[in-house]
């Protein structure tokens, strides 16, 4: 081991593994910090692992410069992670991109159970469903009468060319209980419809890269934003179709502007990098972040 004791912590698989796992389409903003730091708190106060995983699957969308702003923005807050690109691990490579095997393994299990089935409807059905995480909530069910015949593209050898969707069963309630929300309840076929699992560019999408990553990161629990609680009840479909033993979940409240919008890219000023720029120290942020996890007026730096 040692002196801080990280090959311990990187060893100690039957215990709390957390991650963080930013998509490099900008710059890290307040909001992220936000639920980062909540992660690293969680898995520290476990006495367990954070992982680093940079989910750069949507190739025009995310850039290489954004991954190293990323990381050197986490740096510079002080979150400290014992796996990652940077670090190294049992569970290597931690970027997206470089994963596809693991990804096209979860595809070609859930094509022999029967769970997902070829689609080749219009971009603009594609896209609406394509562009999780963070759907609206005003997001189109994928219309059920337009399902082929269960066992359709059972003899497909490889996902490209067409988009893959998820068959979910309709009607069925999904009900997890998340760390911060209580007990969640979701409506397959109400509440979403069949999502896609892997995209028409040959891009694995969102729902399914994340689930085969945390399962094969043997994540115990996912720490995240509270707009992706809709996106857990699918998943957890997934880990049923797969078979797979799903982690807990604590997602956090949302950080608001002063108009009650989420931040987002459009939030320049409260950028990391701007912060930073600005003279706000790591020890401001946390402290303010601390102080009032939600509360907009707290963000005027
Ligand atoms: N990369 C996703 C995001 O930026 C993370 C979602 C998750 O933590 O599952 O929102």
């Amino acid at each position: 081991m040692n002196s801080n004791g990280q090959q311990r912590l990187s060893a100690n698989t039957a215990g709390y593994r957390g991650r963080i796992a930013p998509t490099p389409t900008g710059l890290l903003h307040l909001g992220h910090a936000a639920t980062f730091l909540l992660a690293e708190q969680r898995a520290r106060n476990a006495g367990g692992v954070l992982i680093l995983r940079i989910e750069d699957l949507d190739p025009p969308r995310c850039k290489p410069e954004f991954t190293a702003a990323a990381m050197e923005d986490l740096h510079w807050l002080g979150i400290r992670w014992e796996e990652g690109p940077d670090t190294g691990g049992a569970h290597a490579p931690y970027q997206q991109s470089l994963r596809r095997e693991c990804f096209l393994a979860a595809w070609a299990k859930l094509l022999a159970g029967g769970f997902i089935y070829p689609c080749a409807r219009s971009r603009k059905d594609v896209a609406t469903a394509a562009n999780a995480p963070h759907e609206d909530d005003a997001t189109p069910l994928y219309p059920p009468q337009w399902r082929p015949p269960i066992g359709t593209g059972t003899d497909a050898r490889s996902p490209a060319g067409v988009n893959w969707r998820f068959r979910v069963p309709d009607g069925k309630r999904i009900t997890f209980l998340d760390a911060r929300c209580g007990t969640q309840t979701f409506t397959a076929g109400k509440n979403f419809g069949d999502f896609v699992v892997w995209r028409r560019d040959d891009v694995p999408a969102y729902e399914l890269a994340v689930v085969a990553d945390d399962y094969a990161m043997q994540i115990t629990e996912v720490v995240r934003g509270e707009d992706l609680l809709v996106s857990t009840a699918r998943q957890l479909l997934l880990y049923q179709a797969l078979n797979w033993e799903p982690p807990t979940w604590h997602h956090a409240p949302l950080l608001r502007d002063a108009s009650g919008q989420r931040l987002a890219k459009r939030n320049a000023a409260l950028s990391l990098r701007a912060l930073r720029q600005r003279g706000v120290s790591p020890a401001e942020i946390r402290a303010a972040l601390i102080a009032a996890p939600e509360q907009p007026a707290a963000f005027s730096f």
